[in-house]
């Protein structure tokens, strides 16, 4: 039975890349996003044209009746879900702790951490053994920033990351003995259009002499570590972290 997996924010960056490489691995890959048409659509093309089967799905994790759609086009399509890969993930403009109000920190939080947390539901619900499931694997994409804390930049994205990994520890707990593997991504300084969202697109080249490799990964050296987390090489390993930051 070909295996179907979900990567929220599928359209772009390290989602894309984990979206090429399960696709190439044999999945039938959903891809969520969401704005951008045309960068998902190209996923789904490159996929499809490879003789691959692919959806894209547009949804705002945040929203927990969009979220539920999502889900039910994925049932409506493919029939079952075996990987969640919770990567979509949004920062805001560099500044200090004292400077944020509350409607940014809310919106980082309500992608970051709600939006997490409802996939997590949604796919608990049809993996679980406890529900008739037959199992599955989800991995948390998180960041080096729930462990170095961003300072000076974006706490509340840092803070945000934390609470992901409590999600993945918590969760892969809970759900350890109905089939379901529950693990972490943290990547560190990595070459996607997310720095420009801070206000410096060129972050990564500013910092990359601080990274022991001496440079920035790239979005298909996560791809790696999440589409290995998810595979049957990681049987016995949940609630675990892999740090792919170069060793920064
Ligand atoms: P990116 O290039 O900015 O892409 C973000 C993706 O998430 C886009 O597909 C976007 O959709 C989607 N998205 C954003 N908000 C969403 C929402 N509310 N609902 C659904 N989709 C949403 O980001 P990236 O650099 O690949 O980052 C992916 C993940 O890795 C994030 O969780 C990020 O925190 C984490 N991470 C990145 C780095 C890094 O250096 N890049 C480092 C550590 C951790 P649209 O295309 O429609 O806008």
């Amino acid at each position: 039975m070909t295996k179907t997996i979900l990567i929220t924010g599928g359209g772009r960056g390290i989602g894309a890349a984990c979206a090429r490489l399960a696709a190439q691995q044999g999945y039938q890959v959903c891809i969520n996003y969401r704005s951008d048409d045309a960068a998902a659509s190209g996923i789904v093309d490159a996929i499809e044209a490879a003789g691959g089967a692919a959806l894209a799905i547009r949804a705002d994790v945040a929203q927990e009746r969009e979220v539920e759609r999502m889900f039910a086009q994925v049932d409506a399509r493919f029939g079952r879900l075996d990987a969640l890969v919770n990567n979509a993930g949004v920062l805001a403009r560099q500044m200090r702790v004292e400077q944020m109000d509350a409607a940014r920190i809310e919106r980082i939080l309500a992608t970051n951490v709600l939006g997490p947390i409802l996939c997590a539901r949604e796919a608990v619900r049809r993996m679980s053994t406890r529900h008739g499931g037959q199992g599955g694997a989800i991995v948390n994409v998180s960041s080096r920033a729930a462990v170095l804390g961003s300072a000076g930049e974006y706490v509340d994205y840092a803070a945000s990351k934390a609470a992901l990994d409590v999600l993945t520890i918590g969760l892969s707990k809970e759900v350890a003995g109905e089939g379901i593997r529950v693990n972490g991504v943290r990547p560190g300084l990595i070459h996607t259009e997310m720095h420009a969202d801070g206000g410096e697109p060129g972050r990564v080249e500013r910092l990359q002499s601080s990274v022991p490799l001496g440079r920035g990964g790239e979005p298909e050296e996560v791809a790696q570590a999440v589409l290995w987390l998810l595979s049957d090489a990681a049987s016995y390993t949940t609630g675990s972290f892999i740090d792919v930051s170069g060793g920064r």
